[in-house]
């Protein structure tokens, strides 16, 4: 049957939509080794650190890939966002998963925690497209994965129209907590799609570090610097 389907629905690249060999899974071995990996776990924690510095505390961050206008990446995550291609989230989380767990810093992570979803955006889009990126790093990291801790309780479409100082102020409200007391003293590792201004980050941040003795990292697939 699978093999019909692909006859019928030949398997593409998710970043230049040409056909997939029988051996390539997800994206073409062109796309994979021109894919802009950022190392910044490896090489420079700084780099992401630096555009929520002075905004928040965390303990570590990275990010897997660059993020460009009109780039691969951006190609890749439209057809996870918007596609309905849920399979980019575990491929990525598998993979930073696997690179984090050779890292001291990430060894005492706890919990994974996805960037919520606002109810009525989850309900059409059927799925939160950074659930399966947190699974699978909660897998590889040995940790417990909960998304029911961080609420979105407003709609923020237009967000994107509002200057950086807007948005944060108006974000600052936005998310919300649950169960406050099971995540006392852990170390969280909060994962999003993409960071750009920070801001989404930032809110999300704000909120969890109100309570008591937790550690915050962030971890995401890519982002705009
Ligand atoms: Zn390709």
């Amino acid at each position: 049957m699978k093999y019909l389907l692909n006859l019928i629905f030949p398997k593409v690249c998710e970043a230049c939509n040409l056909a997939l060999s029988d051996n390539e899974v997800l994206l073409c071995t062109s796309c994979r080794h021109h894919l802009p990996i950022t190392n910044y776990h490896f090489e420079n924690e700084e780099a992401v650190k630096k555009i929520l510095y002075g905004r928040v505390k965390l303990e570590n961050a990275s990010a897997l890939l660059h993020f460009s206008k009109k780039g691969i990446v951006q190609q890749i995550l439209h057809n996870l966002k918007y596609r309905g291609h849920e399979e980019i989230s575990s491929f990525f989380g598998k993979w930073l998963g696997s690179e984090l767990a050779t890292l001291n810093n990430y060894k005492d992570i706890d919990v994974i925690v996805p960037v919520p979803l606002y109810k009525t955006k989850l309900r059409s889009r059927g799925y939160n497209q950074v659930t399966k990126f947190g699974q699978e790093i909660a897998k590889a990291l040995n940790a417990d994965f909960n998304d029911s801790v961080l609420i979105k309780t407003k709609s923020t479409t237009t967000q994107v129209f509002k200057g950086r100082y807007k948005r944060w102020t108006d974000d600052g409200a936005i998310f919300n907590i649950s169960e406050k007391e099971s995540l006392a003293g852990k170390h969280i590792l909060l994962v999003d799609d993409i960071i750009t201004s920070g801001s989404t980050i930032e809110s999300c941040a704000r909120v969890l570090l109100n309570i008591n003795n937790i550690k915050l990292s962030v971890a995401t697939m890519a982002i705009a610097d």
